[in-house]
């Protein structure tokens, strides 16, 4: 779709970012794009139109950035998934294993209500550590989670191995 391969050609990739051996997937270019960011937010919402999102959550950071604007176009809440200590209490927390060490996604403990209906947001699917703590922490919320929507998935990394797929996770692009 021609759509998307605007979109992919403006993701630059970083070789050995942040570390020897690892490409990056730098979404800058995309966002600094007015119809790029335009239609890879379009893009996003496609497959969620009528599907009664009440609350977007985005990771973050830049699941932020995506999720802020997909929640506008599915008239839908954004809800932020933070990092640790950036939320005043009282908060609910999901630690997940890195690489090398963890790390904590938090939310609002009344971020959500029991049973609305929430979609999970961030820019890439890497080993899918990130994802599936979110998708836990909505869920500890009492959340009713609708699914996931990624702008790439690096396939390479099998997360989605890590996703359990009685909701749907959509990706735009995979490489
Ligand atoms: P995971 O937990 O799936 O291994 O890593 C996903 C998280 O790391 C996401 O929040 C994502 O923002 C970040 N991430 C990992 N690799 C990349 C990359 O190549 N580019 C960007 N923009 N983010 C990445």
């Amino acid at each position: 779709d021609s759509s998307l391969t605007q979109i992919r050609a403006l993701i630059r990739a970083v070789a050995d970012f942040p570390k020897a051996g690892v490409v990056f997937r730098d979404i800058t270019p995309l966002l600094a794009d007015a119809g790029g960011f335009a239609r890879c937010v379009d893009a996003l919402a496609e497959p969620w139109q009528g599907s009664g999102v009440q609350a977007v959550c985005g990771i973050e950071s830049r699941g932020f950035i995506f999720g802020a604007a997909l929640a506008q176009k599915l008239h839908a809440g954004f809800v932020p998934l933070r990092k640790p200590n950036k939320l005043p209490p009282p908060v609910v927390a999901v630690d997940y294993a890195l690489e090398y060490g963890v790390d904590r996604l938090e939310a609002r403990n009344d971020a959500l209500r029991v049973g609305e209906r929430a979609l999970i947001v961030d820019d890439v699917l890497a080993t899918g550590g990130t994802v599936a703590a979110a998708r836990a922490l909505v869920e500890k919320l009492g959340a009713q989670l609708v699914g996931a929507s990624v702008v790439i998935e690096l396939a390479a990394l099998q997360g989605r191995a890590r996703w359990q797929d009685d909701a749907p996770l959509h990706a735009l692009l995979r490489y």
